[in-house]
């Protein structure tokens, strides 16, 4: 599993250093998808349920699961997440980063780096003995402390031989509360906060899924492993690469 999160973790970087205003998101799946196959790994994202794309592509008010296209192209002060995932010996890896396009305004980069950071609180939370319900809250009382809204119909994902398998990992909840975490378990954490409200609807092509505000939202996701003997969970999955192509405008 690490192997193939790391493939995504070398893709989210190549999408760093594209990432600029006028480019398309259809060429920055094009490149993902070349990336991830020179690696010796499988798009899974591509055809899952019928999606069309190897990532997905989420500007500004797309919560998750924007579709690649010719006609996205980002402009400067955007902010876009790419969502990707990588088959490699039978193991699925699955990451997301949001990046700012250019120079994007101080209140969204706020939101941006609130949610990283309850992403790691949450990945904090995940640790042998605990519940689903103590990552949940320590998302969900990170972000709604600034007043963002938590996205409650998306959730992460157990993760392994198949991309989405159990548990459901939401982003809220109660301490104490939901499945308990035994080491060996691969889940997918991934926060997806909006600046308004938390409502979001599905547009007609079955995928794409805005905020009903229309305000913007981010999301940041890693794949990590419970360890034994309450030690902290292995990040399967990683941003050192967006982080080297980034430089200071690294979130
Ligand atoms: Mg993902
Ligand atoms: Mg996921």
């Amino acid at each position: 599993m690490r192997a193939a999160d790391q493939i995504v973790a070398i893709t989210l970087g190549e999408m760093g250093k594209m990432i600029a205003p006028g480019v398309t998101t259809a060429q920055l799946n094009k490149r993902a998808d070349e990336v991830i196959r020179d690696h010796g790994a499988v798009p899974n994202f591509l055809n899952y349920g019928g999606f069309p794309a190897s990532i997905c592509a989420s500007i500004n008010d797309v919560v998750v699961h924007g579709i690649p296209s010719d006609d996205q192209v980002l402009k400067d002060g955007d902010i876009i997440s790419i969502d990707c995932g990588a088959l490699k010996d039978g193991f699925h890896g699955d990451s997301c980063y949001t990046f700012p396009v250019g120079e994007i305004s101080p209140e969204v980069m706020e939101l941006c780096k609130t949610t990283k950071e309850s992403l790691y609180k949450g990945i904090a939370q995940a640790v042998e003995g605990n519940r689903l319900g103590d990552i949940g809250n320590a998302v969900q009382s990170h972000c709604e402390a600034k007043g963002y809204g938590v996205v409650r119909e998306m959730v992460g994902h157990g993760i392994g031989r198949a991309m989405h398998e159990e548990p459901e990992v939401p982003n809220y909840g109660r301490r104490g509360n939901g499945v308990k975490l035994k080491a060996g378990m691969c889940i997918a954490i991934e926060p997806m906060i909006t600046l308004g409200r938390r409502e979001i609807y599905f547009e007609r092509d079955g995928w794409t899924t805005r905020t009903i505000d229309h305000k913007p939202a981010a999301h940041y996701e890693h794949s990590v492993a419970i360890m034994p003997s309450g030690k902290p969970a292995d990040i399967l999955s990683g941003f050192q690469y967006v982080e080297e192509a980034l430089g200071d405008r690294f979130i």
